[in-house]
């Protein structure tokens, strides 16, 4: 068990640093180029899973639900984000699993849940597709005592409220606001938070993530899905995938930066980042935001390829 217990603190006291990422790599013509530090708001409930959860448990706690019930896959930040979360909130957790991770096939994410106190039960992936269908979910409603259910990746209402408040944290002044893309909902949340004259560019880390795009379309304000640009380009085969070039990255970057990105999205997006700089896509105005959205937990999988720790427990 993770030994600090986290003292959920509310918005208007989180501190959260926003650094100057200066190195030959990223010297840029233009103005400035800035990292949010989301990553440092705790180890587990990290990056923007907390602002994602935090009105969906406000929600279940103060409509006497005892407990939540969300869905993930074997690896996922967000499923261990709820499981410590729903636990620091006095509610159990149930994790819905795509995939069967039993026995000795459990991963240590779903440990993990298990060690915040989540009920694990595994899904094929048939079962797992239909994990928005209301008949599906009124399904499990019963079977599991009526659980408040949050959607897969804290999508929907609440997760997009919660992540728009991400723009709180955000000084005036850029004209790029950068964000990873999962299920677009933090995307989604500060397209309509965020000042009405800056960018926002959404970069997804799946093959084809344009699809995102359409998913995305439908939470947001009319006029408000101009100012957003999609990229997919830098997906390096698929979610979940990595090569040499995408460790190498992050290990140099480490060494550049002193911060430890994430394999899954945010060594992506900043590899992105890197080459649209040299693309020349932004202009000499231009005040670049990237927004690291945490996840760290994430690099369990390729510790040994990394050169910096994993701020969780003693990895
Ligand atoms: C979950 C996650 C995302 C994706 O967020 P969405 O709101 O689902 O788009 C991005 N970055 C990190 C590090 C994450 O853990």
């Amino acid at each position: 068990m993770l030994q600090e217990k986290l003292v959920l603190k509310e918005l208007p006291n989180l501190q959260v640093p926003v650094q100057a990422l200066n190195s030959n790599w990223f010297s840029a013509p233009f103005k400035k180029l800035d990292i949010l530090r989301l990553d440092l708001l705790h180890p587990v409930i990290s990056g923007n899973k907390w602002f994602k959860l935090r009105y969906n448990l406000d929600f279940a706690v103060h409509n006497g639900f005892k407990s939540v019930l969300t869905f993930g896959g074997g690896y996922s930040n967000h499923l261990i984000a709820t499981a410590a979360a729903a636990r620091f909130s006095g509610l159990k957790s149930i994790g819905m699993v795509r995939g069967d991770y039993s026995g000795k096939h459990k991963t240590r994410t779903l440990k993990d849940c298990e060690d915040y106190g989540m009920e694990i039960h595994y899904l094929n992936r048939d079962l797992y597709r239909q994990k928005s269908e209301p008949e599906f979910l009124k399904s499990i409603s019963d079977k599991f005592s009526k659980p408040f259910i949050i959607p897969e990746g804290g999508a929907g209402e609440q997760g997009i409220k919660g992540a728009g408040e991400i723009a709180r944290l955000i000084p005036a002044g850029y004209t790029h606001v950068c964000v990873s893309a999962g299920t677009g909902t933090t995307l989604a949340g500060l397209a309509g938070t965020l000042p009405e004259n800056s960018s926002l560019l959404g970069f997804v880390p799946m093959k084809n993530g344009r699809y995102l795009k359409e998913t995305v379309l439908k939470y947001l304000r009319a006029g408000t899905e101009k100012r957003i640009h999609w990229f997919d380009r830098w997906h390096f085969g698929g979610f979940g995938k990595y090569d040499k070039t995408l460790i190498a990255f992050m290990n140099e970057f480490y060494y550049q930066h002193q911060i430890p990105l994430d394999v899954i999205y945010t060594s992506k997006m900043m590899y992105g980042i890197r080459d649209l700089i040299s693309e020349e896509f932004f202009g000499n105005n231009a005040s670049v935001l990237c927004i690291h959205t945490g996840g760290l937990q994430g690099n369990i999988s390729v510790k040994d390829k990394l050169d910096f720790k994993i701020p969780f427990r003693d990895l």
